[in-house]
């Protein structure tokens, strides 16, 4: 892996998507320059921008200012923050108040905070007048290095996560480092979890270097941005090849079958987040590889051992209370969108940095190796 780059000027990644292209921008205090940038992109366009109640404290107040210094007037949608607001009754307030703020063809939203307004807010920019263009303004790390690219956007059903939404790609993603500075640091750790999964699908050099640098991410150094760099190029990458998920863009989900079920089984609360969930997902997703053989025990535990340091909990014992049966998991993990006619569908490994899918695995097995996890 190549050394840290210095502090600096933004990193910029470009999504090539035919005839919808668009950069990644990454670097310290982005924020400022955000409306002269959206004002470059798209002139005279009117703006929306929609937060949440806790990002709007910390950041929106810099968001406003920055698009007033570029002559742009902003309108403005907060709504409550956390998973809860990936629902059909915000949604619907949210596509209510862009129409009210009078968001039309031409016009844009801004999805400044984390991965929840993204995919909420790009949702609603997919359907209002049958699509308006977006950007997004990741806040926390999960969003800058995942859920900002790529154009999933959606909320939850009562029958699971992110059933409802649509592909809808931004025009132009920013993120803020500096933005990071202010989460929480069990919120900043959850998303490192999507930050160790790009090494360990395809960059078995990555992985090492986080092995190394960890520490350094979290601090705030510039192997913060490189990390995040290193990671949207990749997603770009995978995202350039399969934009719509009928190849290997479902590599990205390495640790997600187990994830969203433990998710799911948590009740999708403050017991376990989403990055927590994958990074328990991603131990279990290399142990069941060990286990049918496909990788060595040693690589296994070398995921754990790294997730673990990073201070992500790592075994089904971690999450808080309750832990829920082999035979729940699996009742889950059916119902996650990951299954096709009946069988069940993972992401496994070979060794680190070399997933790939399995698309015929036996729910037996599955069964077998939870239950060995749980006891
Ligand atoms: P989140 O958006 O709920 O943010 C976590 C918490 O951090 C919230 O309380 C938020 O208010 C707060 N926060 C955000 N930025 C902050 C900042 N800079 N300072 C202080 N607090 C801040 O959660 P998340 O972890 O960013 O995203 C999780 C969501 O992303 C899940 O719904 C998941 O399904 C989705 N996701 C989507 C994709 C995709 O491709 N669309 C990929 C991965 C995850």
């Amino acid at each position: 892996m190549t050394a840290p780059l210095r502090s600096g000027d933004p990193i910029t990644v470009d999504v090539a998507l035919a005839g919808r292209a668009y950069d990644i921008v990454i670097g310290r205090g982005l924020l400022s320059g955000l409306g002269q940038r959206v004002a470059a992109l798209r002139p005279g366009a009117r703006v929306a921008i929609v937060t949440d109640e806790v990002v709007a404290k910390q950041h929106l107040p810099a968001a406003r200012e920055s698009f007033a210094h570029a002559g742009i007037a902003t309108g403005l949608v907060v709504v409550p923050a956390g998973e809860a607001s990936k629902s059909y009754p915000v949604f619907e307030r949210v596509c209510e108040d862009l129409i009210g703020a009078r968001i039309e063809r031409g016009d844009l939203v801004v999805a400044l905070g984390g991965g929840v307004i993204g995919d909420l807010a790009g949702f609603a920019a997919s359907a209002v007048r049958r699509g308006v263009d977006y950007v997004q303004v990741p806040t926390t790390l999960l969003a800058q290095v995942d859920s900002s690219v790529g154009g999933k956007t959606g909320i939850n059903s009562r029958h699971g996560k992110n059933l409802v939404g649509a592909f809808h790609q931004p025009i132009l993603v920013v993120a803020d480092t500096a933005l990071l500075d202010t989460l929480p640091p069990r919120i900043l750790r959850a998303g490192y979890a999507e930050v160790a999964k790009y090494g360990l699908i395809g960059d078995s050099e990555f992985f090492a270097w986080l092995e190394e640098n960890c520490s350094d991410i979290f601090a705030g150094a510039p192997a913060r941005e490189h990390a995040i760099a290193v990671s949207c190029r990749m997603k770009a990458q995978v995202v350039a090849r399969d934009e719509r998920e009928t190849g290997d863009r479902a590599l990205l989900n390495l640790g997600h079958t187990f994830g969203h079920a433990l998710e799911a089984a948590a009740g999708f609360s403050d017991r376990l987040y989403h990055g927590e969930a994958v990074a328990i997902g991603m131990v279990l997703a290399f142990g069941f590889s060990a286990s049918l053989g496909l990788c060595t025990q040693a690589d296994a535990e070398r995921v754990a051992q790294h997730l673990a340091a990073a201070g992500l909990p790592t075994r089904i014992a971690d999450i808080q209370g309750e832990p829920p049966t082999a035979d729940r998991l699996l009742d889950l993990i059916a119902q996650d969108k990951k299954v096709k006619r009946g069988r069940l569908t993972f992401i496994l490994a070979r060794g680190i940095g070399q997933s790939f899918i399995a698309p015929d695995i036996d729910a037996a097995d599955v069964r077998q190796f939870l239950t060995g996890q749980i006891d």
